[in-house]
């Protein structure tokens, strides 16, 4: 890795910041489906940033118990204080911990990247739910929050709602979606709010995210078989249901469903279907219908044919540059080259490598969660930015502006003054006289 290492280190110039480390993961057999996962989180930045906090917190380890928290943080910290650059790091206690925690992950099989990530997610909740409650509670009365399944965070214990703590997880990726059903007999419309940690998307051939947004957001008849129990009429009755985003993430992950279950065929195959992810995504199905827009900055993509073999890399955006992490190597890559991974638009390609969980950041909200509120200097790069200026240029001209400004209301001031002295036969000051009937 000596020399493509030094060949990175070329590449990357001085492009990119001094404190920034792009190191490939060594692969422990088939952990593939780790290693892309752990370097797209580690390019969000809120993530990075939130975790290496914790590490900070947290690091001595003789009053904490390892978990997979601690063996994350630990990583992060041990990739991001390298010396070097650029280079490969084994992230051995890790993958031990995922093991030891999750048997499905145990086996030296091909496993699913988007499962992984779910996991580890939830995983990181519960952990830091149970910190929380046990730095609040006395230990005999801590509450049941152990059953956090796919994100979904309302406990309800006899009868009563308890109020689930947001850790920094939720902060940066839940979202909530509210499922509305309206009764077709009384028009009763009922809303159901869930939360998320990613959203997955049905996909279709020659599609986009937008389309599979719209569709995933489409209204769907309740008739014959499937009615709706509607608690005005009481009884079941046709109705219209659809799924709309109530709350959007900060960071919006989007797992595309590649894999799926065939009937005919008796098992999973592999969509190879072409759906176009844009950089930039604008994002309408809000329940208030406003544009959000989206920027992406990882790409955990499938490569192979199949759902139990193949391979997994990941396209990560980094300081506005693209890099290619596939295990051990790192690779820069030209903005254009994410195009190659939305997939094929025919059934048997020699393409096989997919995009599969895209990862976008929230453009100008997300600004504040993790480079702090707005500054001078933000508020001056928005505004240039919206007339295409370069910012040293954009202040130029708002000086002119006001300094044009400044002269003109002088002006103004001076040709009233002298008006009122005039045909008012006021009295002004002598200063003013001599100013005004010199600038007249
Ligand atoms: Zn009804």
């Amino acid at each position: 890795m000596g020399a493509a290492g030094s060949k990175l280190e070329k590449a990357l110039g001085d492009q990119f910041p001094e404190s920034e480390r792009y190191f490939g993961l060594e692969n422990f057999g088939n952990t593939c489906y780790c290693n892309s996962v752990l370097q797209a989180l580690y390019f969000c930045t809120p993530f990075r940033e939130q975790l290496l906090d914790y590490y900070g917190n947290h690091k001595n380890p003789g009053d904490a118990e390892e978990n997979l928290l601690t063996c994350l943080a630990d990583l992060f910290s041990q990739i991001s204080s390298q010396k070097k650059k650029t280079g490969v790091i084994a992230p051995k206690r890790f993958v031990q911990r995922v093991k030891k925690e999750n048997e499905l992950f145990r086996s030296y099989m091909h496993q699913d990247a988007h499962e992984f990530l779910n996991f580890l997610l939830n995983e990181l909740v519960d952990i830091l739910e149970k910190e929380s409650n046990a730095a609040t509670s006395s230990p005999g009365t801590l509450t049941a929050s152990e059953n956090i399944a796919n994100g979904t965070c309302n406990h309800v214990s006899n009868g009563i709602k308890e109020e689930q703590l947001v850790s920094w997880v939720h902060r940066i990726f839940q979202g909530t979606l509210t499922n509305e059903t309206r009764c077709l007999l009384c028009e009763t419309v009922t809303a159901r709010d869930e939360t998320f940690l990613d959203l997955s998307l049905d996909i279709e051939q020659n599609s986009s995210i937008t389309s599979c947004l719209k569709n995933f957001s489409s209204t769907e008849t309740l008739n014959a078989e499937d009615k709706f129990f509607c608690d005005k009429c009481c009884s079941l009755q046709e109705a219209q249901k659809r799924m709309k985003i109530k709350k959007l993430p900060h960071i919006l992950v989007i797992h595309l469903k590649r894999f799926k279950y065939i009937e005919q065929l008796g098992r999973n195959k592999k969509l190879s279907y072409r759906v176009v992810f844009p950089v930039e995504l604008k994002l309408s199905n809000t329940v208030d219908g406003d544009d959000t827009e989206y920027s992406l900055f990882a790409v955990v993509v499938h490569v192979g044919s199949g759902p139990n073999h193949g391979h997994y890399v990941s396209l990560v955006k980094s300081h506005s540059h693209w890099l290619f992490f596939d295990d051990e190597n790192v690779d820069m890559i030209d903005e254009s080259a994410v195009q190659t991974f939305f997939g094929s638009a025919q059934e048997y390609s020699s393409n096989t490598d997919h995009g599969y969980i895209l990862f976008y950041e929230r453009a100008v909200p997300g600004v504040e969660l993790h480079h702090g509120p707005f500054d001078s200097t933000t508020v001056l790069l928005l505004f240039s930015l919206q007339f295409s200026l370069p910012p040293p240029f954009f202040l130029l001209l708002l000086l002119l502006l006001l300094l044009l400004l400044y002269h003109s209301i002088q002006h103004t001031i001076a040709v009233y003054s002298l008006n009122e002295a005039w045909v008012g036969g006021g009295i002004l000051p002598f200063s003013y006289c001599s100013m005004t009937i010199t600038s007249v």
